[in-house]
């Protein structure tokens, strides 16, 4: 299970900011995760709660927020929603698109 080791990850990096920050008790740390980062939100919510004891983080709960995989069409000029598993495919013009915009983001966006 991967999401062990991403969850501690979080840990270290939200406890090293809080200190950075003086904060000496967090009680929420929010991670955005992209669609296609290849983690299961619940696997990831279970493992933190796992990780976190016995760390500065003991009392913290994980927030994830979903970010949709897309990806841009040049000839259009939008982004259109590759969904999942993904399908790098244009469904305005029925073209194929190289460009992932967003889906794969896995970072600490709030330490409260
Ligand atoms: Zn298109």
């Amino acid at each position: 299970m991967h999401e062990l080791s991403i969850a501690t990850a979080i840990i270290e990096q939200a406890d090293a900011r809080a200190r950075a920050d003086g904060t000496d008790a967090v009680s929420t740390v929010t991670v955005r995760v992209g669609e296609l980062a290849g983690i299961v939100p619940d696997a990831l919510t279970f493992a933190f709660e796992v990780a976190r004891d016995g760390t500065a983080l003991a009392g913290a709960s994980l927030v994830v927020e979903q970010i949709p995989a897309q990806a841009y069409c040049g000839p259009c000029a939008e982004e259109f929603a590759v969904g999942m598993p993904p399908f790098f495919w244009c469904p305005r013009c029925d073209r194929p698109s190289t460009e992932l915009r967003s889906g794969r983001e896995l970072e600490i966006t709030g330490i409260q």
